[in-house]
C-alpha cells in the first residue's frame, strides 16, 4: 500500500492556481438535494437543450464506418478547415486562409492553447468582468496576471474605450473580448468594436482574443471583431466552434482563426497534449457547417422567446433588475436590491452568493452568483431549458423573494 504519510500528494504551484469552478460546486449542491428526493430546477449550466441534428449524427456514423478512424492532422483536416474558412466568409464578413485555422477539442482548448503558447509569468491579460470563469483560471494556470475590469449594467456589461486605454500597460499581452458574452449575454456593436480597435491601434504590443462561440444565438446584428478591425488581423485570434450553434457540446470541437505564427505555436502545444481533435467529431462538424443552416435561425428564435419570458419575469420580481441580453442564453440580473432583507429563517442576505444559496434552499432553483464571473451583485440564470421548467423556476424564485422581509 502507498504510504500517504511519507508521500503526501502535492499539486504543482501552477495547478494550485486552478480552482474547482463555483458552477461545478453549485451543480454538486443541486445534485445532493436531488438525491434527497427534492425536485431541483438547475439553471446553472451553459448548454443548449436541443439534440444534435440528425444529419450531423449520420455523418459521424458514416465517417466511422468508412474508416476515418486514424490519427487526424494536429491542425485539423484540410476539408474541415476549408469549411470553417467558408463559414467565416458567409457569417462573419472575412475570409481566412486554411493555414490561419486550428481545429481543437472544443473552443476551450483553443483558448488554453493560445494562453499556453504565448504568455509568460508577469504578462497581463485584460478580462472585462463579468467573464466566463475559465478565462481567469486558464490565465492563472499559465502564471500570468488577470486584470479584471468591472463592466456592470451601467455600460451594458461592455468594456469602454476609456477603461481599456487606462488598463493597458507595457506588460499587457492580451485583451479578452467575448461577444455575445457569457454570463451577461451582452453584445458589442460594430461601432463598439471599432472604438476599442482605435485604442488598440495605439498599442501594437496588445493582442486581441475574441471569443465568438455564441455568434449564432443572437437577437441583434452580430459583428465579428476581425470584420470590425481587419487591419488588426495580424494580432487577433477569433475563437468559435459547433458546441452552442449546433447543440454539439459533447463532440468537443472548436476552432481558432489567427495569424500563422500564432496558429503554428498553438498547433505545437496541442501536438503535445491531445493532438488532432477526434476524427469523428471533425467529420460531424463538417456536416454541420455544410448542411442546411435553417436550424440556426429557428433555434435563435426559440431562445429569443425564452429570453423574453425569463427577463420579463425577473424584472417583475421585487429587488431584481435585468438588462435585456442581445445574445447567448443567459440572463444576468442585478440582485443587490434584495441585500439587507431577511429570510423566513432569519438570515440577512448580504451578497449574491447568499441570494443564490437562499433561492436554492427555499425555491430549489440552482443559479450561479455573479462573483463566480468576477462581478458580484448579480446572478446568472441559463435559459437553455424547457419553457415549462423556466416558468416554474421563475414562479418559485418570485415566491422566495416575496417571502423576504
Ligand atoms: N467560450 C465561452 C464564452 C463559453 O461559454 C464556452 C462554454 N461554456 C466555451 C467557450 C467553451 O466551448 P466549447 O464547448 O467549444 O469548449
Amino acid at each position: 500500500m502507498i504510504n500517504r504519510i511519507n508521500h503526501p500528494f502535492k499539486r504543482s504551484d501552477r495547478a494550485a492556481n486552478v480552482q474547482l469552478s463555483e458552477i461545478v460546486q453549485i451543480s454538486e449542491a443541486a445534485a445532493r438535494l436531488r438525491a434527497e428526493g427534492v425536485d431541483v430546477l438547475t439553471f446553472g449550466t451553459g448548454e443548449p437543450d436541443f439534440p444534435t441534428p440528425d444529419h450531423v449524427i449520420d455523418a459521424a456514423h458514416l465517417a466511422a464506418k468508412n474508416g476515418q478512424t486514424g490519427y487526424p492532422p494536429t491542425q485539423g483536416t484540410p476539408v474541415l478547415r476549408a469549411a470553417i474558412a467558408a463559414d467565416a466568409t458567409r457569417f462573419s464578413g472575412y475570409t481566412p486562409e486554411a493555414s490561419e485555422i486550428i481545429v481543437s477539442t472544443g473552443a476551450k482548448q483553443v483558448l488554453s492553447n493560445a494562453f499556453q503558447a504565448t504568455v509568460n509569468p508577469g504578462d497581463e491579460v485584460i478580462l472585462p468582468a463579468p467573464y466566463w470563469t475559465s478565462y481567469a483560471d486558464m490565465v492563472a494556470f499559465c502564471e500570468a496576471t488577470v486584470v479584471p475590469l468591472e463592466c456592470g449594467a451601467v455600460t451594458g456589461f461592455r468594456l469602454t474605450p476609456d477603461q481599456l486605454s487606462d488598463a493597458i500597460t507595457a506588460d499587457t499581452k492580451w485583451l479578452m473580448l467575448n461577444t455575445p458574452g457569457n454570463p451577461s449575454g451582452a453584445m458589442y456593436s460594430r461601432a463598439d468594436l471599432e472604438a476599442l480597435a482605435d485604442v488598440l491601434r495605439a498599442h501594437p504590443h496588445v493582442w486581441i482574443v475574441a471569443d465568438e462561440i455564441y455568434q449564432h444565438i443572437t437577437y441583434e446584428p452580430f459583428t465579428s471583431f476581425r470584420a470590425a478591425a481587419p487591419d488588426l488581423a495580424d494580432r487577433t485570434l477569433i475563437v468559435n466552434g459547433v458546441s452552442k450553434a449546433y447543440a454539439m457540446t459533447g463532440w468537443r470541437l472548436g476552432w481558432g482563426i489567427g495569424p500563422i505564427d500564432l496558429i503554428k505555436a498553438m498547433v505545437a502545444v496541442q501536438g503535445q497534449s491531445t493532438s488532432g481533435a477526434s476524427s469523428i467529431s471533425q467529420a460531424a462538424a463538417l456536416a454541420a457547417l455544410e448542411g442546411s443552416q435553417n436550424l440556426l435561425a429557428e433555434r435563435a428564435e426559440e431562445f429569443r422567446e425564452r429570453r423574453d419570458l425569463v427577463v420579463g419575469a425577473l424584472n417583475a420580481m421585487p429587488g431584481l433588475n435585468c438588462e435585456v441580453p442581445g445574445g447567448a442564453f443567459y440572463a444576468f440580473p442585478d440582485c443587490s436590491g434584495v441585500f439587507g432583507k431577511t429570510t423566513p429563517q432569519g438570515e440577512v442576505l448580504e451578497t449574491d452568493a447568499d441570494v443564490c444559496r437562499y433561492i436554492l434552499d427555499d425555491a430549489h432553483v440552482a443559479l450561479v452568483p455573479g462573483r463566480a464571473f468576477g462581478l458580484p451583485g448579480y446572478f446568472r440564470l441559463s435559459y437553455a431549458y424547457a419553457t415549462a421548467d423556466l416558468k416554474e423556476g421563475c414562479r418559485r424564485i418570485a415566491q422566495a423573494l416575496t417571502e423576504l422581509t
